[in-house]
């Protein structure tokens, strides 16, 4: 998506003369609640956009690109449906409301979309699913057409994927109106560190950035005019995520990833992930791992496709989301500062409502995203409730209509089951997380090049439940080894060699 002129924003960013490097940058709420929208982003969608904006150069992420590459060559038929596969490779954002009155997007947004099956009865808020009806299963046939023309509720065509509709959608109420700002108020200015702390623009805020850059002569300042559209915004979102000093890089031209390599690798977990807040759910999942047995190095794993689907749907879980599971301690420092200085932002002054702050902080799943392999104890939003005119074919979306003049109509499930992964199969997963259906060619080369012999590989089972699961989340984001490197701490206690 082209930046037009209109989506630029000139920011008077202070720096020292000397070595430019960024104090602060003063922003509005414009500017706010992109940067602050960052965290409404599901994690496969990072990786998309990084990939489309970067090609070959786009940073790895840990294991997320290998993860997302994975998912996108798993052939379709080890998913329920179509849709399923869709919706991991191109997860919503269950702010995506919000996020379309940004001044600049990033991703696509496009509004809610309905689709309904040619008998009008089944409907969908995802593209590409089945309807359920018994006369049209098993002859699904794919329809482009953008927006069906009104029919008599007879025509029964040849039954297929949903079509289009044209959907009324409720206008935003209350604090959702237009003039306000999206998740910030509107007309607040704040003062954005150099590594992503978003201050209110106070004499005491800048006081204190200046100490803790230990400017003692504000001589040694120099003003600049930054000006941010789509590619700096791609920037700044790249540095949030590898670097400590993203306003810094943007002005040097230096390529963030490569400036902060050591210090991030710094950060490996080698301790357990200790997240005693959260709630515990039920679901625990086996794995078989392939181990050398010297270096506690996971080879391979071999899953069913529950921890498959629990896998992928790493990707639909919101950046503000890994955030809270992780309890705001993961290596992408520059957003571990945003999401605590938002934290700290007052409502009303600064922050919307406490509804846009717990979006961002603690964001929900959108509707059918919610698996059954989901060992995480995430939130989905309510499903939208579609109504269809009795007398027509005009749809609405609101919470409750007459029944006289309005039907409800089936939402179905666009995954298909409760999970996205079909089974029964057994996958294999590599260190990091690329999942495939085994074949022993592919064994076989994997211990070629590492250059093992037979006899110190060994076969462990683990069982992965909360702790194993927050532990892999978080050795995903940064490092290419995120079975051996989640799963090390639970090597030594689980003791099931085979
Ligand atoms: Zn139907």
């Amino acid at each position: 998506m082209a930046a037009t002129e209109e989506d630029r924003f000139y920011l008077k960013v202070m720096t020292i003369k000397e070595s430019c490097k960024v104090l602060y940058a003063e922003v509005d709420s414009e500017f706010a609640d992109v940067l602050l929208s960052f965290l409404t982003l599901p994690l496969g969608t990072i990786m998309r956009l990084l990939i489309e904006h970067y090609g070959n150069n786009a940073p790895i992420l840990g294991s997320l690109k290998s993860l997302y590459v994975g998912l996108q060559n798993l052939d379709g038929c080890h998913f329920w449906t179509e849709a399923g596969k869709l919706m991991l490779l191109n997860p919503r954002n269950s702010s995506d409301m919000h996020c379309s009155r940004l001044k600049l997007q990033i991703d696509d947004i496009c509004p809610i979309q309905c689709f309904v099956c040619c008998n009008g009865t089944c409907t969908s808020v995802y593209d590409k699913v089945k309807c359920l009806c018994p006369n049209s299963a098993g002859i699904m046939t794919k329809r482009d057409l953008e927006i069906e023309p009104p029919r008599g509720e007879d025509s029964l065509e040849e039954a297929g994927i949903m079509t289009k509709r044209d959907l009324e959608i409720e206008p935003p109420r209350g604090e959702d109106s237009l003039e306000e700002g999206v998740f910030t108020v509107q007309k607040a200015s704040f003062l954005l560190t150099d590594d992503l702390q978003v201050l209110p623009n106070s004499p005491i805020s800048l006081l204190r950035i200046l100490k803790l850059n230990g400017v003692e002569d504000t001589n040694v300042i120099e003003e600049r005019t930054l000006i941010f559209g789509l590619k700096e915004i791609m920037e700044l979102l790249k540095g949030s995520l590898v670097s400590r000093t993203p306003l810094t890089d943007i002005i040097g031209g230096i390529s963030a990833a490569a400036a902060s390599y050591k210090t991030r690798r710094n950060f490996l977990m080698s301790a357990i992930c200790e997240q005693d807040e959260l709630p515990r759910t039920s679901v625990k999942i086996t794995i078989e791992a392939l181990v050398h047995y010297s270096t506690k190095r996971i080879l391979l794993a071999q899953s069913r496709q529950d921890f498959v689907d629990f896998l992928f749907s790493l990707l639909t879980i919101p950046l503000g989301c890994v955030q809270f599971l992780l309890d705001n301690r993961t290596c992408f420092w520059s957003i571990n500062n945003l999401y605590r200085s938002i934290s700290k932002l007052e409502i009303g002054e600064h922050m919307r409502s406490k509804d846009t702050k717990s979006r961002l902080l603690d964001p929900e799943l959108p509707p059918y995203y919610l698996s059954s392999s989901q060992i995480f104890p995430l939130e989905e939003q309510s499903s939208p409730q579609l109504y269809r005119l009795r007398d027509g074919n005009q749809l609405k979306l609101f919470e409750s209509l007459p029944k006289d003049i309005w039907r409800e109509m089936k939402m179905i499930d666009p995954k298909g089951k409760d999970c996205f992964v079909k089974g029964p199969t057994t996958f294999m997963v590599t260190d990091d997380l690329v999942v495939s259906i085994p074949s022993s060619t592919s064994m076989i080369s994997i211990l070629n090049q590492m250059k093992i012999p037979l006899s110190e590989v060994k076969v462990r089972e683990l069982e992965i439940g909360i702790e194993e699961a927050l532990s892999i989340l978080k050795a995903s984001l940064i490092s290419t080894h995120a079975l051996t490197e989640g799963l090390k701490p639970f090597l030594k206690r689980q003791a099931n060699w085979k």
